[in-house]
């Protein structure tokens, strides 16, 4: 079908002046006999400054419903000034946000997922010439109020979309297309013509930030083709896709996720009631624990450690010090300015000798790390910040990256 979802990023619509050359290239591409959906996020540091206004009213415990309420706004503002950008080009053009594209979503206020698409709406638009430009990073719930998708969710929107209209999704940004390693941290990094969706998941899921992790998912789940390209639309980009024949390299991308706590909990009794009673504590706070560790047993007692979010970290604090009012003998401490670092590649999988080429990187920087994990493709180790570029230029330089 002769359709194609096109998705521009905040920084992409940051201006009016982007925004106006955002509508120019639409414009094109529908000249050309496209019919086109646009999926538009808010306006560069939109989303960002609408959560800071929320946090200086509630600190600690925010009513998220009402934050989605508020961060939704921001996608409003672009969907409207975008298609007016579009009809001064000349083009017929409509916006919808989440609730009229008919987005259903389910789950957590702030982290919904999509649940389904009603596309009869914007087909018909489609029908009669229309570009339909559609709010990302929303939707509506069961209880009819409106919902977002987490971070970075309009990317999700739009390779949804794609899916349901059978066609594929061109993925718009500040970067030219999907690099080894983020380009803005590691300049000598390697533009990817074509990444697998399975390592593509990885390196989101990992810390690159270029693609939300949900929306690769979401490609791979619906086989939709997924470009990541410059906003000027002038440069061949990133192909992601599923890919047939086994890639030869081992590791194709390097992630990077700052923000991470480290916590250790010492003195816990030996005992699988104890420890899983601070995980359930956790839980039950919704906090997202990501790496996890547990020393062996000295004289009855053991040590956990595992990694979080330091967004988390007041949520932590108070899960802790009730763990430890009960928990008498327990302890803990939390350190911060934790970095992971992740190398992704389908060639782990047969290749065995990658994991020792890692260490052997870390033991030659003199770099330790505090904790290790592993998946079929991916090996993750959690740093010291400071020990960031040594490593990164360490491991771009082993694993030609
Ligand atoms: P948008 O506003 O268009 O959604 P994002 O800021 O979410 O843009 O994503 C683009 C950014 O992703 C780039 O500016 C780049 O710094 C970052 N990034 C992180 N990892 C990578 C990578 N491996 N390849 C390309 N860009 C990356
Ligand atoms: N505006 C939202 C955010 O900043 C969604 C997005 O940009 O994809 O996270
Ligand atoms: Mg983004």
């Amino acid at each position: 079908m002769n359709r194609v979802v096109m998705k521009y990023g905040g920084t992409s619509v940051k201006n009016i002046d982007n925004i106006k050359k955002v509508a120019k290239i639409i414009a094109k591409r529908k000249e050309q006999g496209k019919n086109v959906v646009v999926v538009v996020s808010a306006m560069g540091n939109t989303t960002d400054n609408l959560i800071d206004m929320a946090k200086q009213i509630s600190k600690d415990k925010m009513n998220t419903r009402e934050l989605d309420m508020l961060i939704s706004t921001g996608e409003q503002q672009s969907i409207a000034l975008l298609s007016m950008a579009i009809e001064a080009e000349g083009y017929k053009a409509i916006s919808l946000t989440g609730f009229q594209a008919d987005i259903k979503t389910t789950g957590v206020h702030t982290k919904n997922t999509i649940k389904d698409i009603n596309t009869a709406k914007l087909e018909k638009y489609l029908d009669q010439g229309c570009i339909v430009v559609v709010a990302g990073f929303q939707g509506v719930n069961e209880s009819g109020d409106i919902t977002t998708l987490g971070r970075g969710g309009s990317d999700t929107t739009a390779v949804a979309l794609a899916a349901m209209l059978d066609c594929s999704c061109e993925i718009y940004t500040d970067v030219d297309g999907v690099y080894t390693i983020d380009p803005r941290v590691y300049k000598n990094a390697r533009k990817l013509d074509v990444i697998s969706y399975e390592e593509m998941m990885q390196m989101s899921s990992l810390g690159a930030g270029v693609l939300e992790t949900r929306a690769v998912q979401l490609g791979k789940q619906y086989g939709v083709p997924i470009m990541v390209a410059l906003n000027t639309g002038m440069i061949r980009g990133t192909y992601i896709k599923e890919l047939k024949k086994m890639e030869e390299r081992g590791v194709t991308g390097l992630s990077m996720a700052k923000g991470v706590l480290m916590i250790t909990v010492d003195n816990i009794n030996y005992s699988p009631v104890d420890i899983s009673h601070l995980f359930k504590l956790l839980a039950t706070e919704k906090v997202n624990i990501d790496m996890i560790s547990q020393n062996s047993q000295k004289d009855g007692l053991v040590s956990v450690s595992f990694t979080a979010d330091d967004e988390d970290k007041y949520i932590v604090e108070k899960v802790l010090n009730k763990y430890c009012a009960e928990i008498k003998s327990a302890e803990y401490t939390i350190e911060e300015d934790i970095v992971k670092i992740s190398l992704v590649g389908m060639g782990m999988m047969n290749q065995s000798g990658v994991a020792s080429r890692i260490f052997g990187v870390y033991a030659d920087s003199n770099i330790d790390f505090k904790l290790v994990t592993t998946s079929e493709i991916s090996v993750s180790y959690a740093i010291n910040k400071k020990d960031t570029m040594t490593i990164v230029n360490n491991l771009a330089r082993e694993f030609n990256l």
